[in-house]
């Protein structure tokens, strides 16, 4: 896609009063493509659908913009209340969460207490691994630094390293002998020359290059991708190395791809689809809109053929 129309949405997705507005819009523009509802039921809906198609899930409740200590602890309780329903309805899913959702821009104390209250409650309801996702360089490090204190207290976390910052195959090697749980992405967020690859050739090789890294450490992949040539490449790592099945699984966002992700199941490969759901859905939705022009076309399709 242009650049311009790339950072268009980019922009849309930051706007505030859009994103306070569209709470009270319920799901519109087609979002619901990409955005599996907006209460706990019918997230736990979707998830269990794509169970039944050989698909296991992680679910995101969506939140952005958050600066009150209330709409942190409230955006906790959520993702209390997310795992709390996938241990009662059964469903093969864990939980993924933005920290500053958690408050990490308030205070790191109050995330750190809201992320302890998480785990707990994944613990107590049967064990469930809590992913963190990555977001913008102004909050990666912190991010790490929280991951490995984290990880003194609990097994069931893990976080993000994206490809696009130079940074990647540091944070993969400073934590090699913890065998962490990483999801490996290309990244999402408009970054700085100065911190990541401008470049996406240079950002795909060195995907590759940390997809092999972690594996070969002997680390658990989640590669997140919707990209062919990078799963053709971990299906030839898989034979060239021997790594077995239960190193690594495949992740795809909820909408995107979906022929693929049925595809790969039926391969015996494990395929997690990200699930997002909640009332929040607006700046998620503008990202996946500045990530590819066939969603566009998809939105545009559907708001004037009606
Ligand atoms: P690309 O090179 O962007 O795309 C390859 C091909 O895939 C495209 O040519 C197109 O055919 C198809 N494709 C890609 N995206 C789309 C789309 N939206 N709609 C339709 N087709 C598409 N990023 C972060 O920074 N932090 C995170 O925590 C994070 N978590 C993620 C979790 C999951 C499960 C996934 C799948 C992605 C996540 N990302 C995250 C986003 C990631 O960093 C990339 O921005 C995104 O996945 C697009 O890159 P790609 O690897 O799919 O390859």
């Amino acid at each position: 896609m242009e650049q311009a129309m790339k950072d268009f949405f980019l922009f849309l997705s930051k706007n505030k009063a859009m994103n306070a507005a569209a709470k009270k819009w319920g799901l519109r523009f087609g979002a619901s493509r990409f955005v599996s509802g907006v209460t706990i039921a019918e997230a736990i809906a979707a998830v269990r659908k794509l169970n039944q198609q050989g698909l296991v899930c992680t679910l995101d409740h969506l939140g952005e913009f958050v600066f009150s200590l209330e709409e942190a602890n409230e955006s906790a309780d959520y993702c209390i209340k997310t795992l709390e329903a996938i241990h009662q309805s059964g469903v093969d899913c864990n939980l993924s969460l933005k920290m500053t959702s958690l408050g990490l821009d308030i205070s790191r104390e109050l995330c750190m207490t809201n992320m302890r209250r998480i785990l707990d409650a994944a613990k107590k309801n049967g064990n469930l691994f809590v992913r963190i996702d990555m977001e913008d360089y102004a909050h990666n490090h912190v991010t790490m630094e929280i991951l490995n204190e984290l990880l003194e207290e609990y097994d069931n976390v893990g976080t993000v390293i994206q490809a696009y910052l130079y940074k990647a195959s540091d944070d993969i090697d400073s934590l090699k002998d913890k065998k962490v749980n990483f999801r490996l992405v290309k990244g999402a967020y408009k970054e700085s020359a100065e911190v990541a690859y401008p470049n996406k050739p240079d950002v795909d090789e060195n995907y590759k290059k940390i997809i092999k890294q972690h594996l070969l450490n002997g680390g658990y992949a989640a590669v997140a991708t919707h990209d062919d040539n990078i799963i053709a490449y971990v299906k030839q790592l898989e034979k060239e190395y021997n790594i077995p099945r239960t190193q690594f699984e495949f992740q795809m966002l909820y909408g995107i791809r979906t022929q693929s992700q049925i595809d790969l199941a039926r391969e015996g490969y494990k395929m997690r689809v990200y699930v997002p759901y909640g009332n929040d859905w607006y700046g998620y939705f503008m990202r996946r809109l500045a990530e590819s022009p066939a969603n566009v076309k998809f939105v545009l399709k559907g708001m004037f053929s009606k």
